[in-house]
């Protein structure tokens, strides 16, 4: 299938549309012609990104300022699809989110039962989004309800991102990692990628995700995600898949150098 046959997109966001800096996002090259061309042929597109520690409305104020135009509601972030995962299969559980103040009152808002920091070892459910800080002893009481049987979740487990500035280090997987070490049990991911991040796009889309065209930067991730969705896959280098071998039993539909390429073929 080429990517003209595509019913709708999914985008990762760094490394992919814009390379993050300190100083905010910077749209990587032929970024917005790209989602203008896909938005004049009738078709819907989603930015997903396993950053959980903002909103989406957030995201998408920030991503228009750096000039790509995106509708709130086009973005999505592994923390939806971790308060998807949570309402279809832990509907009622104690959850402990190690995660910023922001996301902890979305979770609250949406009626997630949330553990005080100070009760983590009551936890039955262990949810790891971005973290900025958090103390070893909440670690270790995460690892203790892990212990006792505890869900282990996480939002994300790939160690970086692309920043304009080179890797950006994941907290959030340090600190998933950290609980998996002491605990000795492996998180589930649901963010990207996850059978919970199709849904949440597919449902976004409201397209069968075989039909969606996943594009990013990131093998582990996106790629990842894209064949778990049974989708097409198109590997850009300008981010974390830049100046790496891909290993030809992982490579993606289609490699191109930046996003910027696809303009010919939408
Ligand atoms: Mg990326």
């Amino acid at each position: 299938m080429a990517l003209a046959d595509a019913a709708g997109f999914m985008f990762d966001l760094d490394g992919t549309l814009v390379a993050r800096a300190p100083e905010g996002v910077v749209a990587l090259p032929g970024a917005a012609a790209v989602l203008a061309a896909i938005r004049a042929s009738g078709r819907p597109l989603v930015i997903f990104t396993n950053a959980s520690d903002s909103d989406p409305g957030a995201i998408a104020q920030r991503l228009r300022r750096g000039g790509l135009q995106v509708a709130d509601e086009e973005v999505l972030t592994a923390a939806c699809s971790s308060l998807g995962h949570l309402r279809r299969r832990h509907p009622a559980a104690r959850v402990l989110v190690l995660g910023t103040a922001v996301a902890r009152r979305r979770f609250a808002a949406a009626g997630v039962s949330l553990i005080a920091e100070r009760e983590a070892e009551r936890a039955e459910v262990v949810l790891v989004l971005h973290v900025d800080d958090v103390a070893l002893s909440v670690l270790e009481a995460a690892a203790r309800a892990v212990l006792s049987g505890a869900a282990f979740l996480t939002a994300n487990y790939v160690r970086a991102y692309a920043g304009l500035h080179g890797p950006i280090i994941s907290r959030g997987a340090m600190a998933a990692a950290a609980i998996a070490k002491a605990s000795g049990r492996r998180p589930t991911v649901v963010g990207k990628p996850s059978r919970a991040a199709v849904r949440e796009v597919a449902a976004r889309l409201a397209l069968d995700p075989r039909r969606v065209a996943f594009i990013g930067d990131d093998i582990a991730m996106d790629i990842a995600l894209g064949r778990l969705a049974g989708g097409q896959t198109v590997l850009v280098r300008s981010g974390m898949g830049g100046g790496g071998v891909v290993p030809a039993n992982r490579a993606a539909d289609l490699i191109v150098d930046g996003v910027g390429e696809l303009l010919g073929r939408l």
